[in-house]
């Protein structure tokens, strides 16, 4: 471990000042949530509550399996993070130093640190131009003697176009690890992500499509022998009470956590579809503006866990301003590729070894996305946007 300097100097970046300006078109999410089904949620939570069995019980049991049928997956394991979660489906591929593992330099940084937690390299490719997720080609010209898996990420809730990536993977024996922390619901070519590699990862942090009342995560695969590995891992490595055979860890999802998300998953697929419809309006609405509109591949079924339009690097200030101006949040995600934060200097990349993902990160801006929004807040922010463009 490296010690932390906390004299050196961190700069405020000027979007996360705009974007923290108070406003109140955006805001308010969980609270709105709320309203819709804190009843049903508090009934389940109090079910929990005399019982006395608060971890790995039958709440649990219960969400793990219903959560994999969903993704038409033989297994759910419930995990306490999304982070922690992509870190022991690595751990339970047997990825560790020496190793690499590929994903891309367009992501949450938790992607890269579950990689860099078990002591392998995270690898970054660039980023494809019009869905801004991962692509085979890029891949492919990453690969090394090391390479043992690849990490996919399905930004935004688009999934990535898998078939040339696992056909990728099955010629070069690799792992696929799916990180869909974005994506509950989503499908490509009808498929389920979570059941597209060989282990899905979900974060069930609570903005993400489907989210805890706290922290959470679920791991899903159709692979018994990983199932069994990432179900020793996340309870300290053992198969029978204090045989520990190998080092685990603490991770699990609780009982009060699962018992409130099984009410959520029923409510998964309507709110999925909430987002479809803000994201259609959004299209319709500033379809005539000079901003790039987010894309969506005909055989996917983008579940919007976020609407990201792209403009010019030198004018995003400026855009975030004129929408707080008009009461809309906005933010910039990511605003950083991956492999340019400070915590992977050492790597040593540069811009220009992933080029597209340092346009992006300059440009990108995200509107206000989630299922509780109301109509005339979708054409409201769009409104602000359009008037930014006329008025200059
Ligand atoms: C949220 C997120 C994670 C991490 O999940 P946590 O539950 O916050 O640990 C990982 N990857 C992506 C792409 C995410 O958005």
């Amino acid at each position: 471990m490296k010690s932390i300097d906390l004299n050196k100097p961190v700069e405020i970046p000027s979007w996360l000042r705009i974007a923290a300006r108070p406003t109140s078109i955006g805001s308010g999410e969980l609270e709105r949530q709320w309203l819709e089904i804190g009843e049903e949620a508090t009934e389940a939570i109090l079910k929990v509550l005399p019982t006395g069995k608060y971890t790995l019980g039958p709440y649990l049991s219960a969400f793990e399996n219903e959560f994999a049928k969903y993704c038409d997956c033989d297994y759910g394991i419930g995990i306490s993070s999304g982070t922690a979660a992509l870190h022991l489906a690595l751990e339970a591929m047997g990825i560790g130093p020496g190793d690499e593992v590929i994903t891309v330099a367009n992501t949450y940084v938790a992607t890269a640190l579950a990689i860099t937690y078990t002591g392998a390299t995270p690898v970054f490719t660039d980023i494809d131009p019009q869905t801004y997720n991962m692509r085979a080609d890029l891949v492919a010209a990453k690969l090394t003697p090391r390479t043992r898996a690849i990490l996919p990420v399905h930004l935004y809730g688009q999934p990535v176009d898998m078939d040339p990536l696992l056909e990728l993977a099955r010629q070069h024996s690799l792992g696929v690890i799916e990180d869909a922390s974005h994506a509950h619901g989503a499908t490509y070519k009808g498929r389920k992500t979570g059941s597209l590699g060989d282990i899905g990862c979900f974060s069930l942090y609570p903005s993400k499509n489907m989210g805890a009342y706290g922290d959470g995560g679920i791991i899903t695969t159709s692979n018994p022998d990983i199932f069994e590995k990432v179900k020793m891992l996340r309870y300290v490595g053992q198969r029978i009470k204090f045989v520990h055979e190998v080092i685990g860890f603490q991770e699990r999802l609780d009982e009060i956590q699962a018992a409130a998300l099984s009410v959520k998953l029923r409510y998964l697929e309507s709110w999925n579809d909430r987002r479809r419809k803000w994201a259609a309006l959004y299209d319709e609405l500033l379809a005539n503006t000079p901003v790039v509109l987010p894309y969506a591949a005909p055989e996917v079924r983008h579940v919007y866990y976020s609407y990201a339009i792209l403009v010019k690097k030198e004018e995003r200030d400026d855009l975030m301003n004129f929408l707080a101006d008009r009461d809309v949040g906005s933010f910039a995600m990511y605003p950083t590729p991956v492999p340019l934060l400070p915590c992977y200097a050492d790597l040593g990349y540069k811009p220009e070894d992933i080029p597209l993902a340092a346009d992006y990160a300059d440009r990108v801006v995200n509107l206000p996305m989630f299922p509780q929004l109301r109509e005339d807040e979708v054409r409201t922010a769009a409104q602000a946007v359009i008037d930014f463009y006329r008025s200059k």
